[in-house]
């Protein structure tokens, strides 16, 4: 009897100090284009600098630097008891990949006016698509990461600096796997479709998934395309399959994660073990 008071008690603290710990667990590096997820307990809010950051079930939460972001942030997290945790963020540079190439097609380098007005209504596509990410608490992401191709050669990595003919374009904003035509690709974790473009000039059948709390990731260049948009994705799922379509050189895929707008290195998120 004695000793099962003894137990009982004991659970009870366990239990109790699970209920109050104010323990933080950070997963992911404070550098240029990282993603960092936090886990804890009874969080009641918490700010980066002055955005306010989305908390699934008081617990889990996530933010994101971009490759070329250089602003110091506070990250600040307030516990249910008024406790609160104050986190001063340097973000080290990081060095990127200079890639020249030297191109004498002058499709490549240059855009004919004919096709300004597609741009331009492909642009607002993406822009009302993007407007829907990461609008609730939820973490879908919550069951983790994957890599969206079995196997294939990183034939671009994020970040490089693509200098096309002498002229400097944008910083190449994923990573590129270079795999057969007709591979599958699978979602990087669940999620909900938010764009599912047909043939755009740019980024070909793209794809479009919304991780919840911000994390989207991007898919470019597929051959075909299995999913709808407003479609619940489980991680693993089929989603399409690669191609060249769009403005592409070869069958790979070119595979892009954002937290919001803020561009980060896929090749990172895999990396994170916080479930
Ligand atoms: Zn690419």
């Amino acid at each position: 009897m004695h000793i099962k008071k003894q137990t009982i008690l004991l659970l009870i603290i366990l239990f109790s100090s699970k209920l109050f710990s104010q323990e933080l667990k950070y997963y992911g590096s404070f550098e240029q284009g990282s993603l960092v997820i936090v886990d804890g307990n009874n969080i009641e809010w918490a700010w980066l600098d002055s955005t306010k950051l989305k908390v699934d079930d008081k617990k889990l939460l996530t933010f994101g630097f971009d490759a070329k972001e250089t602003e110091n942030k506070i990250l600040k997290i307030k516990h249910n008891d008024g406790k609160v945790t104050l986190k001063k963020i340097y973000l080290p540079l990081r060095k990127y990949r200079v890639q020249r190439i030297n191109n004498t097609k002058r499709q490549f380098s240059k855009t004919a006016d004919s096709l300004q007005q597609r741009i331009k209504r492909e642009r607002e596509i993406i822009k009302k698509s993007r407007a829907k990410i990461g609008k609730t608490d939820s973490a879908f992401y919550k069951s983790g990461f994957m890599r969206p191709i079995k196997g294939g050669r990183i034939s671009s990595v994020f970040g490089s600096q693509r200098i096309l003919n002498g002229v400097p374009k944008n910083m190449h904003n994923g990573l590129d796997i270079a795999v057969p035509r007709g591979t599958p690709i699978y979602a990087m974790a669940d999620g909900i479709v938010r764009l599912a473009g047909e043939n755009f000039y740019y980024t070909g059948n793209n794809i479009l998934l919304d991780h919840g709390q911000g994390i989207n990731s991007f898919y470019f260049h597929l051959s075909k395309l299995l999913v709808k948009e407003g479609q619940r994705i489980k991680k693993g799922e089929i989603i399409g399959r690669v191609g060249t379509t769009g403005r592409s050189t070869g069958p790979h895929l070119h595979w892009g994660v954002q937290w919001y707008s803020k561009r980060v290195d896929p090749a990172k998120i895999l990396q994170l073990r916080f479930n």
